[in-house]
């Protein structure tokens, strides 16, 4: 059995294994001569399609052909579309895209990929998750599970340097994100009067819109005012072949600058060969701002968890490469920061992680014979890995479903969350309800996500189960609906029973008619499947009487 961890990024993308000593190794792109790929697709013609560096390459020349940041895209409610050659494709057939070829990166080379973790932002609600997971199938891959990004951080540092109980804060700035997460690893006794190294999320927070991208575009600004100014021209001079060649020379002036001091940049501005000089202080000073923001998510985020003092800083993402971020971080935390392959430290984590969950299933099998068969890790490794860890992450988001308050004067929809947000997961909860009156044919089980942390919510979907737009800071979304049948003559003190179980792979709902013994588990998506009817009568309501 041949398992594969992937991180799957916003602007670049990685792929690791274990190697047969246990060791996490990244899968190199030797076309692009990197640890990673870009996550960027170029639709050269209706029978090319490019990924990686090589499409990176025809932003500037050809954007319209070209896709980039499509995770941002990825099961979210605007169903954003892209079409080439007339030909539609979604954003869960992009990602496809890109993990196919990571899929032939690791082929090419001579390995066997079918079993893989793949890693999500722990910000990622459910939509994005089963989004996540749908392109990795559809990529040809069995995903045996998701894994946050910062817990796959975590771990690949866990299992490098073995530690004793301590607090993390991974400070993740990537391409387009960034993630501050607090993880606490501790040695707990396992059943075999083992240590287990337990890994667990205390606290999330950052913004899904602030990257490497930003100091981009700062530098970008920069030489383009250097442009004007040289020649005596204004921004609105500028013409456009002038903005793509500066465009596609920023990221690698910014690449250069992490190693010198100085770097230079030729433009050709408008016919004119311009010199552009800049200076690491220089472009410091520039970014000085966006540093700071990431430093004030830092804050927010600890001042969730007020008691918990912070023993080391893991730098991931490959903007952790600016010398600048070091700077800010070790004027924070002096003497606590750590940086190992920023880059591929997500990647490798999912891998450590892929193998334990491929143990398990090769249990289930009854052995897996070609464990060596490219080079994998021996079973007695991954099951020395699987007895040495343990994770344990937050739910992303609180869920729960949508039932009739039949108390006092007027029936009430409620939403009740049955998981909160940032409770240990897996995390699963039952709750006893009725349907609304005797002889009810169905029960049409609406399920919600949403950010609150209370109980109940009320303002936050209409009466036929939507969800509102006036409360966006609880960001209520509908994830689909579950139909239950009742046989005839169920009387409506019937007990229907509830269960939501939650998992870094997503929500599984059931119910069960606790008089029949009949589970339904069938669970329709939103978008496709459900066709919401405005009446009360196929709800289930909270209270007996
Ligand atoms: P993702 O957000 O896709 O997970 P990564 O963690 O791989 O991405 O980070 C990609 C970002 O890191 C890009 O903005 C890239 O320009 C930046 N980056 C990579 N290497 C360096 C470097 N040596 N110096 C500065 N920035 C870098
Ligand atoms: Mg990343």
């Amino acid at each position: 059995m041949s398992t594969y961890g992937i991180d799957l990024g916003t602007t670049y993308s990685c792929v690791a294994r274990l190697d047969a000593n246990g060791n996490p190794e990244v899968v190199r792109n030797n076309e692009d001569n990197s640890n990673t790929l870009a996550s960027v697709v170029f639709f050269e013609n209706e029978n090319n399609v490019v990924v990686g560096q090589a499409a990176k390459e025809n932003i500037e020349t050809d954007g319209d052909r070209v896709v980039q940041f499509v995770k941002r895209e990825i099961g979210k409610a605007t169903n954003r579309t892209y079409t080439f050659d007339g030909k539609t494709y979604t954003p869960v057939e992009i990602s496809a895209l890109i993990l196919a070829r990571l899929k032939n990166i690791v082929e090419s080379q001579g390995g066997t990929i079918d079993n893989v973790v793949i890693t999500v932002p722990a910000y990622f609600g459910l939509e994005e998750r089963s989004a996540t997971k749908q392109a990795g199938e559809l990529a040809g891959l069995n995903v045996l599970s998701l894994i946050n990004e910062p817990t796959a951080a975590a771990l690949s540092y866990c299992a490098r340097q073995f530690q004793e109980d301590r607090t993390i804060l991974v400070y993740d700035l990537g391409g387009g994100t960034f993630d501050v997460t607090v993880v606490k690893m501790s040695m707990t006794p396992n059943d075999q009067g083992g240590d287990v190294q337990k890994i667990a999320v205390l606290a999330t927070g950052g913004d899904d819109r602030l990257g490497g991208k930003d100091w981009d575009d700062k530098l970008f600004n920069y030489i383009l005012q250097a442009c004007c100014d040289e020649n005596g021209l204004t921004a609105d001079d500028i013409e456009v072949e002038t903005r793509q060649d500066i465009r596609s020379k920023v990221e690698e002036a910014k690449r250069k600058l992490s190693q010198k001091e100085v770097t230079k940049v030729r433009i050709d501005v408008n016919g004119s060969r311009t010199e552009v000089v800049i200076t690491r202080k220089d472009f410091e000073r520039l970014t000085a701002d966006k540093v700071a923001q990431t430093m004030n998510f830092v804050d927010s985020t600890l001042a969730k968890v007020p008691d918990v003092q912070i023993d080391t800083v893991l730098l991931v993402g490959g903007s952790t490469y600016m010398p600048m971020i070091k700077k800010a971080v070790e004027e924070k935390f002096p003497g606590k920061v750590q940086q190992h392959d920023p880059d591929q430290a997500v990647a490798k984590g999912a891998a450590i992680y892929a193998s334990m969950l491929g143990l398990a299933i090769e249990g289930d099998a009854g052995g897996g014979a070609d464990a060596q068969a490219d080079g994998a890790p021996t079973e007695d490794k991954r099951a020395e890995l699987a007895a040495k860890f343990s994770v344990e992450d937050q739910t992303p988001r609180s869920f729960g479903p949508g039932v009739i308050d039949t108390k006092g004067t007027k029936n009430k929809y409620i939403l009740e969350n049955f998981i909160k947000i940032g409770e240990k997961m897996p995390a699963v909860a039952t709750k006893t309800y009725y349907p609304i009156e005797d002889n009810q044919e169905r029960v049409r089980l609406r399920a919600f996500e949403n950010m609150s942390t209370e109980d109940a919510l009320i303002p936050s979907v209409d009466e036929d189960g939507n969800p509102q737009a006036t409360d966006p800071a609880h960001a209520v979304k509908l994830l689909g609906e579950l139909i239950v049948n009742l046989p005839p003559n169920t009387p409506k003190t019937t007990k229907i029973e509830v269960t939501f179980k939650v998992d870094a792979s997503g929500v599984h709902v059931e119910a069960v008619n606790t008089a029949t013994g009949d589970k339904f588990e069938t669970f329709l998506r939103t978008a496709s499947d459900v066709d919401i009817e405005k009446s009360a009568v196929h709800q289930l309501r909270i209270s007996s009487d």
